[in-house]
Order: C-alpha cells, then structure tokens, then sequence
C-alpha cells in the first residue's frame, strides 16, 4: 500500500510517499512560496536518489499539488507510473480542539468540524484545509485522512488543562490548554517503550521536543497527562522566536509603555521574543552556541533560559508522573545537540536519570540510549518521524 503524507502550510507544502510494507520512503519533497512569484519545489526520489530542485508557477495549493503528483509520476524522477498507485492520503492538520481525539477518515461532516477550529489556529488551520480540499478535488476518489497535532493530548486530565480563569471562558470560548506536537510526542514515546522493550502501558516518561519550536509532554501508560504548550503553541518553553510562558501582566504594562496594539505585542512575543530577542543574534541554536562559544554573554544567557526552563518541567513532570522510567530528546536540538542535553539531563541521578558524557556526546541525529549503565531511568535520543505516523494511521483508517 502506497500513502501520500501532506503538511500545508500557508505558502508551503511538504510531502512524502511511504511504501507501507516496509514503512520506507519512495519519495519526498516541498513546495515553497505557493502563491508568490518565484514558486519552486524540491523533488527528492529514493532507491536509486534522484533530486529535482526547480522553479515551477505554483498560483495555489491545487497547483502545488498537481505539480507534486507531476514529479512522484515523472518519467526520471517518477516513483509510481500513476496516481491510482496512491491509495490514501494523510494530512498533518494542526488543531483539533475537543473535536477528535483520534485521527479521522475525512468526510463532509469532519471537513465541517476542521473548518469549526480554523477559529482557534487561524494561522495554521486555513491552509490545512486548503491542502485537504485540493487533493480531495485533484483525486476525488482517494480516500483523505486528517491527523491531528493536538489530539494525543487530548487525555490531559482537566486539573492539567484548565487556566485558573472564569470557568464560562472555557465553556463559552473553548479557552484551555490544548497542547501541540501530539504526533511527534505520541511516535518518541512509542519508540522508547520498544527501545526498553517494555509495553508502553506501564511506562511512565518525559517527552523533550526540542526544535525552532519546543515542548515538553508527560506521558504515563502511554496517555499525555500534561504538556508545556497550551491554547496555542506560544506558552511554555522560550523557544527560537517565540517568549513561552510570561507573566500576563506584562502585556498590558507593555503596550502602554511602547504603545503596541494587541497584533504587535502577539507579534513581538511570536516572533521577536525567544532565543532571538535575548540573543539579539539568532533564533538558530547553532548559531547561538558558535556565539556562545565565542564568547557572546546574551547568546550565553539566552541558551541558559532556555535549558533552565526545560530543565524545570522536567522535574515537575517527574513529580506529576512518581518517578521516570525514560527522558527522551528529539527533533532539531534535542537530537543534535549534547551540549544542550547534557545542561538538561545533568544532575538528575536523584531521579534515577544518570547521563553518560561519551554516549551523550557520540548521538547526533541517531536512536540512542545515554544513560550510564547504572541509571535507573533510561535517558534516550529518538529522531521524530510525524511523518510515518499519519501513514500509518492513514493506513489504519482505511484497512477499517
Ligand atoms: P522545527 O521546529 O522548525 O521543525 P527543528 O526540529 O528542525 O525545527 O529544529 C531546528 C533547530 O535545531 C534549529 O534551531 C537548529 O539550530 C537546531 N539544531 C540542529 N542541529 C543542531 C546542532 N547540532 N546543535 C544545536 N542545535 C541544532
């Protein structure tokens, strides 16, 4: 079986065809600036590697999508000779709200429900639904399956989700922590009970999702029970751009002082706060440690933020779950970097989380365990793979 994995974004669209009997990849790509002039896609076919990197007019997502099937079915860089040879497509689609807690064949009646959230992910909900109603136009007779960010939170007791505001604005306008990143947390934590060879379902562990955007998730019998990012993905961690959790107060105080309107303060918290506003330099973590190790006091102290408050739900969570049978990094920075790592996962052997320096230092990009050899709890490094888990629950839905 052949499943299409689409993530639209507003002017982008990332793709992969998986062969689902052996999960591999045949092919992947993305479609940038869907819309502006100077479109372009870079195609990237597997066994034997064949890359196409060029400009092609893409007005819109249909487009982009035609010019992507174009590309799986090209006679050089071609890895099917037709799109019948697709037999479903998944869709990352960012909020679910209350709505689903799974993922779901897509129908009129869960079309409907996705436009009803678009109200709360404004941003990343429209062009999720774009890239649904493109293909289901392109291929009417393929069957769609959306997968949601926010679902595999959707088990968060609400002692973890409820703000402690009025009750009727979470009745009357849905406020409440909803999470992000379900997927990769949901795929990192099943890869981990399979690395400790022990069912998930009795497994009690800490989800560090580390990349231009962060979030940290707890997870016990397999369920997230809390997670650091809340009604949008701006609150908890300080991440690339964007503050995490802040004082409320400060807005208000702010705005008057600078004489902001709500958009700019949402937009200097979005996008100017984070490694980028302490550092003054970059939202990049690379580029923050070369500065650091150069000796940049605000890119030092901006990386000292950012481990300290992840280092700070890390011990909360243990608290929340009694204990940690595994701390798991993954994407950009928590696969790649040891130095940031090592600042979290040190000192822990109170909590049975012993790290070892070599091994630390050795995992870039690969599965790894790196706890010393006594530790209790086992500290790992998992590369997400969201990609694989729409294909596979894609794959589920329609075998139904
Ligand atoms: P996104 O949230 O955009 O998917 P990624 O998960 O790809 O982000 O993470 C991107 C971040 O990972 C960037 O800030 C990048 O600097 C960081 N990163 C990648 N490799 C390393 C590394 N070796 N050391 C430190 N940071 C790294």
């Amino acid at each position: 079986m052949k499943i299409l994995v689409l993530n639209a974004g507003s002017s982008s669209l990332k793709y992969q065809l998986f062969d689902m009997r052996d999960n591999s990849v045949l092919a992947k790509g993305l479609c940038e600036r869907i819309g502006i002039c100077g479109s372009k896609i870079k195609h990237t076919a597997e066994s034997p590697r064949r890359i196409r990197d060029t400009e092609v007019q893409m007005d819109d997502h249909q487009q982009a999508i035609s010019v992507l099937l174009d590309m799986l079915t090209d006679s050089e860089v071609g890895v099917i000779s037709s799109m019948t040879e697709i037999d479903a497509v998944g869709h990352r689609v960012v909020h679910g709200e209350e709505l689903f807690s799974k993922s779901s064949l897509i129908n009129d009646e869960v079309l409907a429900a996705i436009e009803l959230c678009c109200a709360l992910a404004p941003l990343h909900n429209p062009p999720n639904l774009i890239g649904i109603r493109a293909c289901m136009a392109l291929m009417p007779n393929i069957p769609q399956v959306a997968v949601f960010d926010t679902a595999f939170h959707q088990t968060m007791p609400n002692y973890a989700f409820l703000y402690s505001i009025p009750y009727e604005y979470y009745t009357r306008n849905k406020i409440r922590r909803y999470g992000f990143h379900g997927t990769s947390h949901r795929y990192v934590s099943s890869r981990a009970a399979q690395m400790l060879n022990r069912p998930v379902e009795e497994l009690r562990i800490i989800t560090c999702h580390l990349g231009n955007g962060s979030s940290v998730a707890a997870i016990r019998n397999g369920c997230s029970v809390d997670t650091t990012m809340g009604f949008t993905p701006l609150e908890g961690l300080p991440m690339g751009t964007r503050s995490g959790s802040i004082d409320p107060a400060i807005l208000s105080y702010l705005m008057e002082k600078e004489n902001l309107s709500s958009d700019e303060m949402l937009n200097v918290l979005n996008k100017k706060s984070g490694m980028l506003g302490l550092s003054g330099i970059s939202s990049d973590f690379r580029d923050l440690a070369n500065a650091a190790k150069e000796g940049n006091d605000r890119a030092d102290i901006a990386l000292k933020v950012f481990n300290y408050s992840v280092k700070k739900y890390v011990g909360g969570y243990s608290a929340v779950l009694g204990g940690v049978d595994a701390l798991v990094f993954t994407a950009g920075v928590g696969e790649n970097s040891p130095a940031i790592r090592a600042a979290i996962a040190g000192g822990l052997d109170y909590m049975g989380l012993s790290l070892d320096s070599d091994k630390n230092e050795a995992a870039r990009g690969v599965e790894a365990d790196i706890s010393a050899s006594g530790s209790r709890g086992r500290i790992l490094v998992i590369p997400t793979n969201e990609e694989l888990v729409i294909a596979k629950d894609t794959e589920a839905l329609i075998k139904r």
